[in-house]
Formats: C-alpha cells, sequence, structure tokens
C-alpha cells in the first residue's frame, strides 16, 4: 500500500460524449485498482451514468471519486439535463454544448489550481489542458479513446495530402509511409481533412497539443497494431503506453458489464434467454453505436437484409431511429419473433455482456474503436459499416491490416449527426452476412485469426503481460516525476 505522502493524484477529464466518456471512466478505474488516487471531473447528469460502479469501487477501498462541476445549462440556452452529444437532438444544440465546455474551462482550471493534481489524464478535446499542466508543473497524458492506426492514418493524409493528387473523390489513393498498403477515397475522408473550416482548426491544434503533451495512453495493446504503436512514437514524438483494452480490465463481474454509461431497456432479460435458447457462434449483433441516426430508407433495407440473409441476429435500434417508425418496424419485430429468427433491443443494449455470450458469431459494426476492441475482446469477426469520426480509418484496419472483417461497402463519410446521402441495399447486407456467419474457407479464416486476436488481448491485460506491464512502468514513471518535484 501507498503511504499518503508517495500516492499518486491523478484528475481524469472526459469529453462529453459516451465513446469518450466509457473508456476514460474505465481507464479512471485502472488506475484506482492499482493504488493511485483518483479524480473523475464530470458534470451531473454524465456522473450519474457512472456513479454505482465509481461507489462500488470506492466501497472495495479504491480511492475514486468523482468531482462534479455545474453544468452551465441555463447561460447557453440548454434544457436542463443535457449535458452530452448522446443527448442532443439538433445542430443547434451541439453548439450550445461545445459553448457550455468552453464555460467549463475556468472551473476546470480553478479545480487543478486548488486540488494541485499530480498529472492530468485528459481527453485530446482540451487541448488548453497543456498549459494548465505547464503552469502547475505536471504532466499532461492525453487519453486516445481511438488506436494508433487512425491517428497514423490521419497523420499520413495531413502530412502528404494524396487526395489532392486523384481526379475525382471516388478514385483511391494510397496512404503514404505506412507500414501497410492502404487504399482510401477522397469521399471516406472526415471532412476536417477536406476542408479548412473551424473543426479542421481545432483539429490542428489537437494535434500540436498532442506533441506538446508528456505522452499518450492508448487504449489498444501492443500485439494489436505493434506497428502502428512504432510508427505513432515516431510521429508526434511523445512516449505512448497502451494499457488496453480497458473495457477487458475493469469490467470483470456482471454488474460492470451492464452498466456502462447507460441505463439497459427494462426487459434485459429477454434478449439472456433469448440467446441461452440459440447455439454457438449462430447469432449477428448489429449495432451502429451510441450517436448514429438511420434515414427510414436505410432502416429498410437493413432489416430486409438481415431478413434475407437466414442467419439468426439481434439488432440494437436506436431512440432516434425510432423516431421516424412508422409502424414497420413493430410488423417486422413481429416476423421476426414469430420466426424466433431476431431480436430488437430498444436503445441500448448491454454490448459487453451480450459480446461475450457464446451463440454470438459476429458483429455489424459502425467501427468505433470501443465496439472494435469490444469484438476483437470477444473474438469475433465483423461486418464493417463506418459512418462518422475516425471510423473509415477503423475500417481499413479490420479489414486490411488485421484482416477479421469484411466491409459492407459504404462509400462516403458524414457529420455524426446527419443522416447519410447513401442508402446501403439490402442485396448487399445478405451477401455480406452469408460470406461472415457462413462455413467458406476466407470467414473460417477470419474466425480464427479474431480468436488469436482475443487469447492476445486475454494475455495483455494479466499481470506480466503487455498492457499490464505498460501500466505499471507509466505509474512508476508519474510517481518518480512526483518526487522529482518535492
Ligand atoms: N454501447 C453500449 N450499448 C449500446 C451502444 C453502445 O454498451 O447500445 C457502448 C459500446 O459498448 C461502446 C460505446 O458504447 O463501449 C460506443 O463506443 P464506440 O467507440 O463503439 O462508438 P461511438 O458510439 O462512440 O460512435
Amino acid at each position: 500500500m501507498n503511504s499518503r505522502a508517495d500516492q499518486l493524484k491523478v484528475f481524469f477529464l472526459p469529453f462529453l460524449v459516451s465513446g469518450h466518456m466509457i473508456p476514460m471512466v474505465d481507464l479512471a478505474r485502472l488506475f484506482a485498482m492499482h493504488g493511485v488516487n483518483v479524480t473523475i471531473i464530470n458534470t451531473p447528469a454524465n456522473a450519474l451514468l457512472f456513479q454505482k460502479a465509481i461507489d462500488r469501487d470506492a466501497n472495495s477501498g479504491h480511492q475514486i471519486k468523482t468531482h462534479i462541476l455545474e453544468f452551465p445549462s441555463a447561460q447557453v440556452g440548454l434544457p436542463e439535463g443535457i449535458e452530452n452529444f448522446n443527448m442532443i437532438t439538433s445542430h443547434g444544440m451541439s453548439h450550445k454544448l461545445y459553448y457550455a465546455l468552453s464555460l467549463l474551462q475556468k472551473p476546470i482550471e480553478q479545480l487543478f489550481q486548488e486540488m494541485t493534481p499530480d498529472c492530468i489524464i485528459t481527453d485530446m478535446f482540451y487541448p488548453w489542458t497543456v498549459d494548465s499542466a505547464a503552469k502547475l508543473g505536471i504532466p499532461r497524458l492525453v487519453f486516445h479513446t481511438a488506436g494508433y492506426f487512425s491517428q497514423c492514418a490521419a497523420s499520413s493524409i495531413k502530412q502528404h495530402a494524396p487526395h489532392l493528387c486523384v481526379n475525382s473523390n471516388a478514385d483511391t489513393f494510397l496512404l503514404p509511409d505506412l507500414p501497410d498498403t492502404i487504399e482510401m477515397t477522397t469521399l471516406q475522408l472526415p471532412r476536417w481533412v477536406r476542408t479548412q473550416d473551424g473543426y479542421a482548426q481545432l483539429m490542428d491544434r489537437i494535434r500540436e497539443s498532442e506533441r506538446q503533451s508528456y505522452g499518450a495512453v492508448v487504449n489498444s495493446f501492443h500485439e494489436l497494431e505493434s506497428a502502428y504503436e512504432e510508427h505513432y512514437t515516431r510521429i508526434t514524438g511523445i512516449k505512448a503506453w497502451s494499457v488496453g483494452p480497458v473495457s477487458l480490465c475493469v469490467n470483470r463481474d456482471a454488474a460492470d458489464k451492464v452498466e456502462r454509461g447507460n441505463k439497459v431497456a427494462p426487459d434485459e432479460n429477454e434478449w439472456l434467454n433469448w440467446l441461452n435458447s440459440k447455439e454457438c457462434n449462430s447469432v449477428l449483433y448489429v449495432s451502429f453505436g451510441s450517436l448514429n441516426k438511420f434515414s427510414t430508407a436505410q432502416l429498410i433495407e437493413l432489416a430486409h437484409g438481415l431478413d434475407a440473409s437466414s442467419h439468426q441476429f439481434i439488432w440494437v435500434v436506436r431512440q432516434k431511429d425510432k423516431d421516424q417508425d412508422e409502424g414497420w418496424l413493430e410488423d417486422f419485430e413481429k416476423h421476426i419473433k414469430e420466426s424466433n429468427r431476431g431480436l430488437i433491443i430498444r436503445d441500448w443494449a448491454p454490448q459487453l455482456l451480450i459480446l461475450e455470450h457464446p451463440a454470438i458469431g459476429g458483429l455489424v459494426t459502425h467501427c468505433g474503436w470501443n465496439s472494435i476492441l469490444e469484438g476483437v475482446t470477444a473474438g469475433l469477426p465483423m461486418i464493417t459499416w463506418p459512418l462518422y469520426a475516425e471510423q473509415f480509418y477503423n475500417e481499413k484496419f479490420v479489414t486490411r491490416v488485421i484482416k477479421i472483417g469484411v466491409s459492407v461497402g459504404v462509400t462516403e463519410w458524414r457529420q455524426w449527426d446527419e443522416e447519410a446521402r447513401e442508402v446501403v441495399k439490402r442485396e448487399e447486407i445478405k451477401k455480406t452476412v452469408i460470406f461472415l456467419m457462413g462455413s467458406g474457407v476466407q470467414a473460417a479464416e477470419m474466425k480464427n485469426r479474431a480468436r488469436e486476436l482475443r487469447n492476445a488481448a486475454r494475455r495483455a491485460i494479466q499481470s506480466s503481460g503487455s498492457s499490464q506491464s505498460n501500466l505499471m512502468s507509466m505509474i512508476k514513471e508519474l510517481k518518480s516525476l512526483k518526487c522529482g518535484r518535492s
């Protein structure tokens, strides 16, 4: 046990969206499990989403707490309780949320001054924390909720601009200077890469702050993307510690797995009973993360594609999707229930628990990094259906680098809060599902590779594994920096 004097005090600052908060809270809990005194800075509605897990950890003796900052709802004109990007319903609200985040900077800096942490671990969306840490003379670590590959791919494009050398947005080009041969099209690149807008400037600032950081903590593991881990360190010039998959490290029991970042629907045992009645590897899990909204046309194509594949599936349909429902979804649900081939979960599924169920044989993913890692951890092959953010890079990683997935063939990137113009057709969906869930040689190879990666992930978090060793050496280094200051 640490004596109070040499106990490391670390503050964690998550960005206000599920895909960033969930792994950041997992990381904070991981630090607390290793004797670090942890404070997570959050706002009231967001803190509530994680409080049970934090309380369980604190009750079992870990030094972990949430520091709650008032959310400036009235000042920015957001309804009470709307405090993250998952909760907003319009573009206008998104601007207000960014404004609220800018207002939170001052109270957060004040908190740092008063509480004098030994280190700040922050989401990349707070580049100003570089200056806060410098003022306090403490290290600032950026936590990457996405893997190395996407950072390296983005950097390759930023540096070499290969998309400016092709004739059309649909022409393919090679990403220079990467360990693997990766091709993309301009249409697949995020908007901020193609246009110099305000967001592009923010991304530049984020990259700059990354290089000024003491180091990066990455939710990945060495065996998954070692070539890119090395490449990242070379191009950024900073240290990087791979400590993931963080969800596998900390969420050991069902209570932890079920309550990650949102409430699941009340009929929570329906899916479990249903899966328990199915054969091993026979069910496809279909989910598009925490932010997506599909057009009715896309939902209908997806329903038909899944149905026509004749494979069994669990499909998570979000409330936002359902807003557009004109009754056909209920009819579809009735139809699949009657044939006992499918199950729809409304809004939020206990994804970790479902993925590890032996009946699940694959997943359809929008290529959010957390979902990819969770799929890898469960040893599952994937159908990739990228939508926004860095997801088209992640798709390349899954299909070209670790080769455990097949693309459904989406061609165009879009904003997270926009509906796609492109509609993936039922025939494509059917064909891809039959390929992945079928017994062909290529699919079998993907399944084998996925199983090997699952085993590697499990080894990485064991006591002499790569992620565990990285975590221990990072904590040791942060402690010695603390000692050096006192
Ligand atoms: N998630 C979940 N249930 C859902 C949808 C999402 O538990 O119904 C979790 C999922 O397990 C993952 C996170 O939310 O940990 C989503 O992060 P990801 O990076 O996959 O995608 P994003 O939502 O950020 O696009």
